[in-house]
Parts: C-alpha cells; structure tokens; sequence
C-alpha cells in the first residue's frame, strides 16, 4: 500500500510577547552567542554526530578523532560481556520494562544490580531510577521538607540543586570543597530546622577535584546531620581498585548516610542509584514521584550495568591503567605550562584557558587536529574559567595523550599570537 509523504512542517504565527516561545528567557542571548560564533567562523562543538561507540577514539563525518568527551572511564561500554548481557536480556525481556515497576513489576535484572550496588557500598538496600539526573531530584525532593535544611558543595551538580528546590527546604552552599566553611554554617544554621542533608560530590565534574570525606563524616555526626555523597565520576575511577571516594579517603562506607551514583559512565548504561539503609529505599521505592511514576529501568541496560560493575570489580588494572593515562596527561600538560586548575588527576582534566571564546576556538582547533574535546563556557562556569575538560579512559595510549597535550600547547601558542585569541593567554 502506497504510504502518505508526512507534511511539512508549518512555520507557526508568532504569539505575541512572552508568550513566544522566541521570548523564552535566555533564548535570545542563546541565538546571539550562536551567530557571533558563525560571524567569528566558530563551528558549534555541541551535538556532534559521532557514527561510533566513543570510547578513546570516534569517527565524526567520517573521520577518527582522538575522543575525550565520554564517561566511558574504564572502557566497558563496548565490553563483550557487557553486550552478551544486554543482549542476553533483550532476547529474554525485550527492550522496555513498560511501566513503572511498581505496576509492571520487576525484572531479575533491577534487585540483582541493586543488590550488587548495595554490597558495593556496604548498605542495606540500593534502588535504581531511570535517571542519575532524576535520582538525585527525586530523592532530595522526596526525603527533605521545608523545615528542613540543605546544605550543598557550591558546585553541586544541577540535579542537587533542582531536587533541593523541589523540597522547599532551606538551601545553602557552602564555598567548593571548604568543609571549615560548612562547619560554620551548620553552627549557625542547624538549631533552626528540623532535618539537615549534606551533599556533596565524589570527583567534582568540572574541576575533578574531591573533598575530604572523613571531616564530613566528622561534621555530619557533630551536627546530627545526613551525609549524601553522589558518586557518578567517582565510582570506578577514585581509590586503589576504583570503588569510589570511600576507598580513596579510607574511610568505611557505611559512614555515609546516601550513596547516590550513576549508571551512565564507568558502569556503561544509564540510570541512578540510591544506596543506603533499608527505611530509605522502600521509601523511595513508594514515595518518591521519580520512582512511582516512571517506567523501571529498562532490562538490557539493568543486565548490562550489573555486568560492568562486576568485570571492574574484578580487574583493578584497568583502573591502574586509568591512572596511569591521568598521570602522564597530568605531568606532561604541567611541563607545557598549561593550567590544570585544581585536577587531582582522577579522569577529569580541565585546561583553563580564560574566557567562551577563546574555549570554543581553542576545540575548534583540537578538532582540525584530530582531538575531540569539549569547551565548558560561561554559564557552566563563570566566564573567566572557561576550559576545556578533558575526560580520561583507561583506553587511551600513552601516544594519544601526548598527542592531545602537545596540540592543545601548541595551538594555545597558534591563537595566542592573533588579537582576537588575546585571552587564551591571559591571566
Ligand atoms: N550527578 C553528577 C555529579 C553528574 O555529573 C551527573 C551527570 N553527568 C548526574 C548526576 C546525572 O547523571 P546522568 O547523566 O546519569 O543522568
């Protein structure tokens, strides 16, 4: 049977004043900073098509670039056994749970990945969300009230803030990393509300930077409050075989009140957990919107995400070999005087390069070579921390790093010299 062409999209009347979609707030400053870039002969770096997995390389437009810009950090996302699992539990369950499981039911994959991050973090009980994003928002916003207080790394990630805004609770950021700081504030603060959340992060994703666990476990006791730490870079990727900030602080696991993390990078698929005592997550499991009303987690990469978290947990030379890669990346961009900023050389490696612009410029030139890494611009961070950031996998060689490094050196040299790149080398 002959099959309707769809039709063309229509170009819609405008609506008048803010009730244009044109006039949604930012949007403008979005559309000028985009035709700036066009006028100045910036390519958009975001959205690139990659035709690939992207691991340490990928292939855009055909062509294979040197890849930074996956959270791919122990380079499981294309593990065989990885797919075998997936594929394993497509075959059995298809692709989808279908509805939320407290409708649809479970799958052996959702308590098997929970148990197993459970026993990771050496808690009771752990519950996987759709989302990392949505796991922090449906939980901040489902365990604090407005009479509650929420305090926070000034860095936290989006989906911190958002869940504490959901709450209606008090919410305060303490300045990056300065527990003193957050001690104060609690002294001053905690006497006035009912329950206290601190979060904080494992491995800061723009800086890769983490704070000092056992002083917040210190805190967290002295002030009656609940410590919540999200470990989505960290898991993997810090400590001596990769298990998180726990090991890398020494301090034992379950001292932390929540551990929150994410499926999305070491563990190869896409999701967020929650472990933590079991009141909490039958709590969750029927109170938290994010949970109650939201499919399960999809079965392929339930299997799939149990079967990373196994082979990492069994080979600790990747995560040596993860070291190794940050190690030479670190040295060598120190050597050629690029500005790390505060890297502890865990995965994350920002170069700072001072203002959008210059950022975009300088990828953009990384890219003509080969490289592929991406800006982070104002309002990420602020204007003048403008970096590249580069995220590291234990796949990549000992050549590609000093690739990378040397074209970032040398471009920064390049456009330094133009008046227009001025600020690449400025303060
Ligand atoms: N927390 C942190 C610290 C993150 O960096 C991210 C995303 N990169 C998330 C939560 C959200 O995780 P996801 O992308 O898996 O939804």
């Amino acid at each position: 049977p002959k099959t309707e062409a769809a039709p063309a999209p229509q170009q819609r009347t405008p609506r008048s004043g803010i009730m244009d979609f044109q006039n949604l707030p930012g949007y403008q400053e979005l559309r000028l900073q985009r035709s700036m870039a066009a006028v100045v002969g910036l390519d958009n770096p975001f959205f690139r098509l990659h035709e690939t997995a992207a691991g340490a390389t990928t292939v855009i437009d055909g062509k294979r670039f040197v890849n930074f810009s996956s959270y791919d950090y122990l380079g499981l996302n294309q593990h065989p056994e990885v797919r075998a699992a997936a594929h394993a539990a497509i075959d059995v369950f298809g692709t989808s749970a279908s509805a939320s499981r407290v409708v649809a039911g479970e799958r052996p994959g959702h308590r098997a990945l929970e148990r197993d991050l459970a026993a990771h973090y050496g808690q009771e009980d752990c519950v996987v969300f759709v989302s990392g994003h949505g796991a922090n928002v449906a939980t901040i916003g489902a365990i604090m009230r407005p009479k509650d207080l929420i305090v926070h790394d000034a860095l936290a990630h989006n989906s911190i803030v958002l869940g504490a805004a959901l709450s209606r609770a008090e919410r305060r950021s303490f300045p990056h990393n300065d527990v003193d700081a957050l001690d104060a504030l609690l002294t001053s603060l905690r006497g006035q509300f009912e329950r206290a959340l601190v979060v904080v992060e494992g491995l800061y994703s723009m800086d890769g930077d983490s704070p000092d666990l056992a002083r917040l476990v210190e805190l967290k006791q002295k002030h009656d409050a609940w410590l919540m730490v999200d470990e989505a870079h960290g898991l993997g990727v810090l400590g001596e075989r990769g298990y998180g900030l726990f090991e890398h602080a020494g301090v034992d696991p379950r001292d932390v009140d929540i551990w929150m993390g994410t499926m999305s990078k070491t563990l190869a698929g896409c999701g967020g957990f929650i472990a933590g005592p079991t009141a909490l997550v039958e709590y969750l499991k029927c109170m938290s919107g994010g949970f109650v009303y939201s499919v399960g987690l999809s079965p392929p990469l339930a299997a799939a995400s149990a079967a990373a978290l196994a082979i990492f947990r069994r080979e600790p030379e990747r995560v040596e070999r993860l070291r190794q890669v940050c190690r030479l990346f670190l040295d060598r961009a120190r050597a050629r005087g690029l500005n790390t900023g505060a890297s502890s050389g865990h995965a994350i490696i920002p170069v700072l390069v001072g203002n959008s612009v210059s950022a975009v410029a300088l990828s953009q030139k990384l890219y003509e070579r080969g490289v592929n890494v991406q800006p982070i611009i104002h309002p990420a961070v602020p204007e003048r921390a403008a970096r590249l950031r580069f995220f590291l996998t234990s796949e990549h060689s000992a050549e590609q790093i000093c690739l990378a490094v040397d074209a970032v050196a040398e471009s920064i040299e390049a456009i330094g010299e133009s008046d227009f790149f001025g600020a690449v080398t400025g303060p």
